[in-house]
C-alpha cells in the first residue's frame, strides 16, 4: 500500500509499506477519505518529533476491510470513523473519563499518526476497534464527517470545557478549521454574543457565515480594545484560545471579565508566560482550562449526531481535494496557506 511518512524534518514523502497485520482487537480500514492537520505541519518542519519512518495522519474516513478476532459489533464493508485520539477505555484515565490522557500519561490517547502508524496511507490499523470505530449515518457522506476526527472534536470541546452558558458572550482568537469548530460549539452551546478574531479576510467571512456575531480583523483594529469597547469594558465571559501563541493566549487574558473561563485549544512551543496585569496578580478569580481533542466512538456519535440532525455543516471548510497520489503538493498548499486553504480532503480511493 502507499502511506505519506515522516523520513525527517522537510521531508513526508509517499512510499510503499506492508498492508498492517491485524491483532485480535485491531481493525483495518480501507481509508476512503482523509486530511492533513496543522499538526502534521507541526510534524513535517520537524518542530513535534515522530520516528522516521512512521506513517503520518490522524483522521481516518474508512471502510472495515477487517477485523480482529475479539472483535464483535462490527461488519466488514461498514463505512466508519475513528476519532485521532484512540482511547483504550479500560485504563485508569479512560475509566476517569480522560481519554485523550489514556494509560496516564499526556496525550497517551493520542496514537494514530504519532506513535503508530497513522491514516494518510491506503490503510490504517485502528487499535482498541470497539472503542473506537464509529458507523458513518448513511445520510452523511465522508466529506460532511471529515472534521469529526479532530478538528470538530477539538473546536468544540473548546467551548463544552469553558462550561458556556445561555447568553453568554464568548471571544475566539484565531479563525483557523479548529478555531472556526470552536465559533460554531460556542454558538450551539448558548453564546449570544461571538467575537472572533483573525487576521486572514476569507477566514472572517467563513466565521461570519459560522455564527460570529462581531469579527475583528487584528492587522486593522486591535482586538483588544475592540473587544472591551463592545462590551462596555466589561470583558467576555469566556475567551477561547486556538492558536498556540504568546500575543493570542495574553490577548485571551486581557479580554476576559474577572472570574471569566479561558479555555487553550493551541498546541504552544517553547515558554508561555502570564503577565500579572492580565491575570489580576492572581487575584481575579480566572479559571484556565486546556483541552486535547475528545476521542472515542461515543463522542463520534455525537458529532455525527450534530450534523445529521443538521444544526451545523462543516462542509465549506474543506476547501481543496487531492488524491492521495498528490499529498506531497497538498502538504505544500497547506503549510504555505496557499490558495484559502482550509482543510484538503486527501483521498486514497
Ligand atoms: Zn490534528
Ligand atoms: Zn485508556
Amino acid at each position: 500500500m502507499k502511506a505519506a511518512i515522516f523520513v525527517e524534518p522537510g521531508r513526508i514523502v509517499l512510499e510503499e509499506k506492508p498492508i498492517p497485520a491485524v491483532g485480535p482487537r485491531d481493525a483495518l480500514l480501507r481509508v476512503t477519505t482523509t486530511t492533513i492537520c496543522g499538526t502534521d505541519v507541526h510534524i513535517l518542519k520537524g518542530e513535534y518529533p515522530v520516528a522516521r519512518g512512521l506513517t503520518v495522519g490522524h483522521e481516518p474516513v474508512g471502510v472495515i476491510e477487517e477485523v480482529g478476532t475479539a472483535v464483535t459489533g462490527y461488519e466488514v464493508g461498514q463505512r466508519v470513523i475513528a476519532g485521532a485520539v484512540t482511547p483504550c477505555g479500560q485504563c485508569h484515565a479512560c475509566l476517569n473519563g480522560d481519554h485523550a490522557q489514556c494509560g496516564g500519561k499526556a496525550m497517551g490517547g493520542w496514537r494514530l499518526g504519532n506513535t503508530i502508524d497513522g491514516c494518510q496511507a491506503d490503510y490504517v490499523l485502528i487499535p482498541n476497534a470497539m472503542a473506537n470505530l464509529a458507523a458513518i449515518p448513511d445520510a452523511l457522506t465522508d466529506e460532511e464527517v471529515l472534521m469529526c476526527p479532530d478538528i470538530m472534536s477539538t473546536g468544540f470541546s473548546g467551548a463544552e470545557r469553558a462550561r458556556i452558558q445561555i447568553g453568554d458572550t464568548v471571544a475566539v482568537f484565531a479563525q483557523g478549521p479548529i478555531g472556526l469548530c470552536a465559533t460554531v460549539g460556542a454558538k450551539l452551546s448558548g453564546a449570544t454574543r461571538i467575537f472572533t478574531v483573525d487576521g486572514i479576510p476569507e477566514r472572517l467571512t467563513m466565521s461570519q457565515e459560522l455564527g460570529a456575531d462581531l469579527v475583528v480583523d487584528y492587522r486593522e483594529q486591535d482586538p483588544v480594545a475592540t473587544i472591551m469597547k463592545a462590551t462596555d469594558g466589561r470583558g467576555v465571559d469566556v475567551a477561547i484560545e486556538a492558536l498556540g501563541t504568546q500575543s493570542t493566549f495574553e490577548n485571551c487574558l486581557r479580554v476576559l471579565r474577572p472570574g471569566g473561563i479561558l479555555s487553550s485549544l493551541g498546541v504552544y512551543s517553547g515558554k508561555l508566560t502570564v503577565p500579572m496585569d492580565a491575570f489580576a496578580a492572581g487575584l481575579g478569580d480566572y479559571t484556565v482550562v486546556s483541552t486535547l481533542c475528545p476521542g472515542g466512538k461515543e463522542r463520534m456519535r455525537r458529532l455525527m449526531n450534530v450534523l445529521e440532525s443538521r444544526r451545523t455543516d462543516l462542509r465549506p471548510l474543506v476547501t481543496h481535494t487531492f488524491a492521495l497520489d498528490e499529498i506531497e503538493r497538498a502538504y505544500d498548499l497547506f503549510a504555505n496557506q496557499r490558495d484559502g486553504v482550509l482543510k484538503i480532503a486527501i483521498k486514497p480511493h
